[in-house]
């Protein structure tokens, strides 16, 4: 066995420059307030190893993951009481490793509170739900006694729809406001990536950016400060002429028209690059679109090349990652269209 493998047929780059950036601008949007960043789903596909670094240098000291299997990897860069874990802890071997870490659970139920104080507890954060209707205590049970006894650092709530103008945004402040004296925390966090962009009044003393911080514009007030963040490109593995007539990929739902070039990508929807992102959609080559034609296969895409008559085997091609217009053409978030990059391209 040769100690090393040939240069892989896909690769993932950040530009670490623009991720840097993106931070910055987000704590600046922030103001007063620190950007913290979300590094969870392996810094949204990106790489919490390539991430985290460019983050904490570029100054950021708060780092949330959704899971505990998330923790190690964030803790080979940063110490452990700067990584809060959203999902909390949900039974005694989760706040058992809470302890041994250093690393704060996010408490999110009387219950979570209760097998906290069980384990012995200490300060934690705690995530009030204000109108999501998805993961934090209500209102109400703040007076729960477990709760109440908790040793609150950071309060958090998260929004439903600070990607819209929606009543909800303000209804949901409101509440927030409402809520923070009964607790009494050290700080208090409210705003993900597009709750940044409502205002002041949304930003507290923790911002919680995500999805901008890779590139991903979730607001158009962000559209000037953030900057596409993922690099992605795949070999061209076999160039072909198709006949007028003929049929290509799984279940030949394109026929050729005319007679064409096709180039065979190394790309597929084990990678992330989802069946979602086929016909109408396109990759790029030295700026020029190169349309998908036919279905997107496991390891392979197809695209008509016949505008490249240089494109050739071993040239890598661009998979487009300007995610609010790859959103737009895909019908993915943006989210999606990054969290789902597969392991070959993260290797
Ligand atoms: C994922 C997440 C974020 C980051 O949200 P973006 O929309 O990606 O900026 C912030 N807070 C919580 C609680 C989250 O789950």
């Amino acid at each position: 066995m040769p100690d090393l493998p040939p240069p892989p047929a896909l690769r993932l780059s950040l530009d670490t420059d623009a991720l840097a950036a993106n931070w910055r601008a987000l704590d600046a949007m922030s103001g007063a307030a620190q950007a913290g960043a979300a590094v969870k789903a392996d810094a949204y596909g990106l790489g919490v190893g390539r991430a985290v670094p460019v983050l904490r240098d570029a100054g950021c000291r708060r780092f949330f993951v959704a899971h505990w299997c998330e923790v190690a990897a964030v803790l080979e860069h940063v110490p452990a009481d700067q990584v809060c874990v959203l999902h909390g802890v949900t039974n005694a071997a989760e706040a058992t490793y809470a302890r041994a870490t250093g690393v704060s659970p996010v408490v999110n139920t009387p219950l979570q509170a209760a097998i906290w104080q069980e384990a012995g507890g200490g300060p934690c954060h705690l995530m009030v739900d204000t109108g999501i209707n998805r993961l934090g205590v209500t209102p109400e049970q703040l007076g729960d006694q477990a709760v109440a006894a908790l040793q609150v650092d950071m309060l958090l709530s998260h929004l439903a729809s600070a990607d819209e103008d929606s009543p909800l945004n303000a209804q949901q402040l409101q509440r927030f406001h409402e809520v923070t004296p009964l607790v009494r925390p050290r700080s208090a966090s409210l705003a993900n990536s597009a709750g940044i962009a409502l205002g002041s009044g949304y930003h507290f003393d923790t911002t919680r950016p995500g999805i901008a911080l890779y590139g991903g514009i979730v607001r158009p007030e962000l559209a000037d400060s953030i900057r596409p963040v993922a690099i992605v490109q795949a070999m061209v593995i076999q160039r072909r002429s198709i006949s007028a007539g003929e049929t290509v990929g799984y279940n030949a739902t394109f026929t050729a028209s005319e007679k064409i070039e096709a180039a065979t990508i190394a790309i597929g929807y084990a990678d992330g690059f989802l069946r979602a992102r086929g016909p109408g959609n396109a990759l790029r080559w030295r700026s020029l679109d190169l349309p998908v034609i036919g279905r997107v296969s496991m390891d392979m895409v197809v695209v008509d090349c016949s505008a490249c008559p240089d494109l050739g085997v071993g040239d890598y091609i661009d998979i487009p990652m300007d995610l609010p217009l790859q959103a737009a053409l895909s019908g993915l978030s943006q989210y999606e269209l990054l969290t789902v990059l597969g392991k070959r391209l993260r290797g």
